[in-house]
């Protein structure tokens, strides 16, 4: 207690203050996430109306105008939201076809997945990811000192589900996201049964589903380390304000909501998934537009030479770039006004992912590609 009262007394400069700060978390390189539409626009001097942002699997129709309204009649925002969760486990429940007890909705399924790796992984302890893929489950296990076990997809990028089970020795946890990002396949049931037989907590990450089709999270009642992550930040457009849930065995629904921060998600995520939930109709249509957009847009990029288009499942097309450097393609198109992802590490050099957006946006995305020499008469 002394060292540490002489340690915040002390006028420090800002080296000898890091000396506090935990060695592991010291050389921990943060996560990468995406930028505003306003910071790009700034960096190209074009409005930000111009900047066609296809970069962060969001939806580009927004909230629904039931939401818009929810959140302007709300009258409660002095209020702490309920911590025990009861109206929105309620609705998220009948949604995913479980009981309550089942659920826990938190600041987006990011926070989920940090809940469930810091109520399961100590020093040390192993979880199991397959990249390439979501980039969270490894953060979250580095930043809880646990062990990122990298189990690599094949070159296919299907699943290699017997390095999976010789992985599974010395972990807790597996995360497979369905449909993965930035691959988009889905998990077959045969798949999610040969994880679930190793015993470990198999969390599926659904993020992605409503583009998709069938999702596993009505099974979870009946396995006991089944969990499957979902959120309101793709299919109902609410990314913004971090709105996510897990579908889990009641135990350990129990342990996260004993564990968790007593006020995620906040009141107006509160207001907003309920909102959605009321009305899906028109979000449910605008569903079916997103994943008619990438399909036009995978067979409009199909048609370039220089893209090897892989078929996808969720709100983005993922291609691979031939016979050119796929981050400069990406910088030429941001310079164009058009944002697409691009991972600098080995696997996904030479990758693209590209998120379904209005057809406007897909129309500017060919548009810009064609500039950049893509249109050789195919
Ligand atoms: N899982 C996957 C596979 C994702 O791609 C994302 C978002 N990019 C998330 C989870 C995070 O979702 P949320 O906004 O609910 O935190």
């Amino acid at each position: 207690m002394r060292g540490l009262a002489n340690a915040v007394t002390r006028s420090r400069s800002g080296t000898e203050l890091l000396t506090l700060v935990r060695p592991e978390i010291r050389a921990l390189l943060g996560y990468q996430p995406i930028e505003p539409s306003e910071v790009l626009a700034e960096r190209l001097g074009i409005p930000p109306d111009r900047v066609v942002k296809l970069d962060g699997n969001e939806n580009p129709y927004g909230p629904s105008p039931r939401v818009v309204d929810a959140l302007a009649r709300f009258d409660g925002y002095h209020r702490y939201p309920d911590p025990e969760q009861r109206r929105l486990r309620e609705a998220l429940a009948e949604y995913a076809g479980v009981g309550p007890e089942h659920v826990v909705a938190g600041a987006g399924s990011d926070e989920i997945i940090d809940l469930l790796v810091r109520a399961t992984i100590a020093l040390g302890d192993g979880v199991i990811d397959c990249p390439p893929t979501f980039g969270m489950y490894g953060f979250s296990t580095r930043l809880a000192g646990g062990r990122a076990i990298e189990v690599a997809r094949r070159d296919d990028f299907s699943l290699d589900i017997d390095a999976v089970r010789a992985a599974s020795g010395g972990a807790k946890l597996i995360f497979v996201a369905s449909p993965n990002n930035p691959t988009g396949q889905l998990l077959g049931r045969d798949e999610l049964d040969a994880l679930l037989a190793t015993g470990l907590i198999v969390v599926v990450d659904e993020a992605y589903i409503e583009f998709a089709g069938e999702s596993f999270a009505a099974l979870v009642p009946q396995r006991e380390n089944l969990v499957v992550l979902r959120t309101f930040s793709k299919w109902a457009g609410l990314a913004g304000l971090r709105a996510g849930y897990g579908v889990m065995p009641p135990a350990l629904a129990q342990v996260l909501m004993r564990i968790k921060p007593p006020y995620t998600p906040n009141i107006a995520a509160e207001v907003a998934m309920l909102a959605s939930l009321e009305g899906r109709e028109l979000l449910e249509e605008r569903v079916q537009a997103i994943v008619a957009e990438r399909e036009r847009m995978a067979q409009a990029l199909a048609a370039l030479e220089f893209l090897e288009v892989y078929p996808s499942q969720a709100n983005f097309v993922f291609a691979r770039v031939g016979g050119r450097d796929a981050g400069e393609l990406r910088d030429g198109l941001a310079k164009r006004g058009v944002f697409v992802r691009h991972f600098d590490t080995p696997r996904l050099r030479d990758c693209l992912r590209i998120s379904a957006g209005l057809p406007g946006d897909t129309d500017r995305l060919i548009e810009a590609l064609r500039e950049l020499g893509g249109d050789r008469g195919r």
